[in-house]
């Protein structure tokens, strides 16, 4: 398959006339500063020298939070630097990130004539008392229509999700992946909340208003999340906040589920799941062995070992086993966990990322 490439261009949504709870958006405004519409080829010049000519498989991305509530003179002339790279074929789209209620009919075709492909809705959650509670300013049901008017007029739609925001329990985080799986999205992006400094959240955490997930707690429900997706076959192309300069400098996460490799852990807590299930048929077909091998993907060991190998202890722990290893296996797909004893050198039972989730599915 071709690489795909993105040029993110960081558009912080200055003078944003919302007052969503966890967002610092001065902070990033101020720290990062607004590229200037002239500085663009300047970066995009510098990304494409790093980047082998791929027909047009890359992709130019204004992030920020809301493009297209920023001035609208200002959005075009954003779209309008970097119509040359499209025309002349080095660059293939453009996609945008925005909140749903800056979404219609006038918007999507200035986006949609600019060459704009792919848009990003910061959802955040389906459930109305949460996105009350966060101070987004929009509903449920905004992001169905706006969501359905992407769709229909033929962009690519992601769809953004927090979780541990106020007012959410794992039901709701829950309900709203599966809400946001019946939209079919082509992309989706999860992201605990996380206390950030100068925010308003920081100052309910203060007063003991709002308690921040815990580590375990956010990778349990985005785990549950995440199988929701692929259970639909959408792609979750994201879990956590990319783990910038900013978010690491000492002082801006006061508080929350923060990981540098937040994703990582819940696709490891996946293969535990999905490795006991294994186990536990592979001992119905093949009886009590002390010793047992996974087998796997080799570009899945880590996923399967666990941090510190903690996904191996645990379930050596639970199937009572006096060994329980780790190895590659050349024949095995991405996503599937094999079960042998450890002296077999090939698979006994084979348990694929689609059977797991069938079988979970049935409960
Ligand atoms: S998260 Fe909310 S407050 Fe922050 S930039 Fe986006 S819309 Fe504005």
């Amino acid at each position: 398959m071709p690489r795909h490439y993105n040029i993110p261009l960081f558009i912080p949504h200055l003078g944003c006339p919302f007052k969503c709870i966890f967002c610092n958006q001065n902070k990033i405004a101020s720290s990062q500063g607004v590229p200037a519409v002239s500085g663009l080829t300047a970066i995009i010049d510098e990304h494409l020298s790093t980047i082998a000519d791929d027909g047009g498989n890359t992709e130019i991305a204004f992030f920020g939070g809301s493009f297209t509530a920023i001035d609208h003179e200002l959005q075009k002339k954003y779209l309008a630097a970097v119509q040359p790279y499209l025309k002349s074929g080095r660059i293939g789209s453009i996609r945008i990130s925005t909140r749903p209620d800056y979404i219609d009919d006038g918007i999507l075709n200035f986006l949609g004539s600019y060459g704009v492909k792919t848009i990003e809705l910061g959802a955040q959650s389906l459930c109305d008392e949460v996105l009350k509670a966060s101070g987004r300013g929009y509903s449920r049901d905004d992001v169905f229509k706006a969501s359905h008017h992407i769709k229909s007029l033929g962009f690519k739609l992601g769809l953004q999700l927090m979780t541990g925001l106020p007012g959410d329990n794992y039901e709701r985080d829950l309900g709203s992946a599966r809400q946001a799986a019946a939209l079919n999205p082509d992309l989706v992006r999860i992201y605990p909340t996380l206390v950030i400094a100068d925010t308003p959240l920081e100052r309910l955490f203060y007063e003991h208003k709002y308690v921040p997930l815990s580590l375990p707690e956010a990778i349990a429900i985005c785990k549950d999340m995440f199988l929701v997706f692929q259970q639909h076959g959408i792609d979750v192309i994201r879990m956590g906040l990319q783990p910038g300069e900013e978010l690491r400098s000492p002082g801006t996460v006061v508080a929350g589920p923060f990981h540098p490799s937040f994703g990582e852990l819940v696709e490891q807590e996946v293969f535990k799941e999905q490795a006991g299930m294994a186990i536990y048929d592979y001992r119905e077909k093949a009886g009590l062995k002390p010793e047992l091998a996974l087998m796997v993907h080799e570009k899945d060991i880590s996923k399967m070992t666990g941090h510190r190998k903690s996904s191996l202890l645990f379930l050596k722990n639970r199937f009572q086993l006096e060994s329980l290893k780790v190895k590659a296996h050349p024949d095995l797909a991405r996503d599937t966990v094999a079960v042998a004893s450890a002296t077999d050198s090939n698979p006994v039972f084979t348990l694929t990322r689609k059977e797991f989730l069938s079988v979970k599915s049935r409960g």
